[in-house]
């Protein structure tokens, strides 16, 4: 069992860069702790071969995107290599309401905002590659972008993405997966025990008013 005694919802935002990993971590912490809810965004870059409606992404025309912000169903939203990747309000606001962890893999500005909407509930975590070879080898043998698609992706990793790592609660160095995977989980048990995230059970024990 990943989680301590809280029963607190929580957000654990992932950031780092196309190809450290952040997705592969996330699905084994998932199998691992089935209970640990994840958020499906919605995204304007075209469905990929093996991505599911509603599974991957909410897919959405650049116009039903835009309507989704006007209509306040958008809580951050960023563009990244020409699209738009949004956290819907919909997709967190039951979960946490649950009392549910939930994991988000989303970019550092979006990290940053749902820090700031959600200060106590969540912790931000940087997944960076043990090296930037290994990131360029990762991100051309998942064989999924073009190689100019690869290339714009490892040159925001440079240039945007891992000089934002010191803005995080924590870094993980994603070299051994299984490894990768206990550290996530030891982050997600301690930080559910913490004093402050634990207000509900200290007033069921009486020990808090
Ligand atoms: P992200 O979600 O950050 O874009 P992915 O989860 O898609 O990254 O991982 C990129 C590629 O690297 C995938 O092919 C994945 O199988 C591989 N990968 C991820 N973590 C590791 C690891 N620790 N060791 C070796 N390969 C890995
Ligand atoms: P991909 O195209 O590889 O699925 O995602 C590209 C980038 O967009 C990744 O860094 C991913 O984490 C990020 N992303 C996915 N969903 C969201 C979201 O809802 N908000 C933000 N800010 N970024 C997202």
């Amino acid at each position: 069992m990943t989680r301590g005694l809280t029963k607190e919802g929580m957000l654990f935002v992932i950031s780092g860069p196309s190809g450290s990993g952040k997705d592969t971590v996330i699905d084994k912490v998932r199998a691992l702790d089935p209970s640990i809810g994840t958020s499906v965004s919605a995204t304007t870059r075209p469905i990929r071969k093996g991505e599911k409606e509603g599974i991957n992404y909410y897919y959405k025309s650049i116009e039903e995107f835009d309507a989704l912000i006007e209509a306040g169903d958008v809580l951050e939203w960023d563009v990244f290599q020409g699209n738009k990747y949004g956290t819907l309000k919909s997709e967190l606001d039951s979960q946490l309401q649950q009392g549910k962890f939930i994991m988000l893999a989303i970019t550092v500005p979006g990290a940053l905002k749902i820090k700031e909407l959600f200060p106590k509930e969540s912790v931000l975590i940087f997944n960076l590659p043990p090296s930037l070879d290994t990131l360029k080898s990762r991100i051309l043998n998942r064989g999924r972008e073009t190689t100019a698609e690869a290339d714009a992706r490892f040159r925001a990793a440079i240039e945007n993405e891992i000089p934002k790592a010191v803005l995080f609660d924590y870094i993980l160095v994603n070299d051994n997966l299984d490894e990768t995977v206990d550290s996530l989980m030891s982050i997600i048990k301690a930080e559910s025990s913490r004093f402050s995230r634990n207000e509900t059970i200290l007033k069921d024990l009486h020990l808090v008013d």
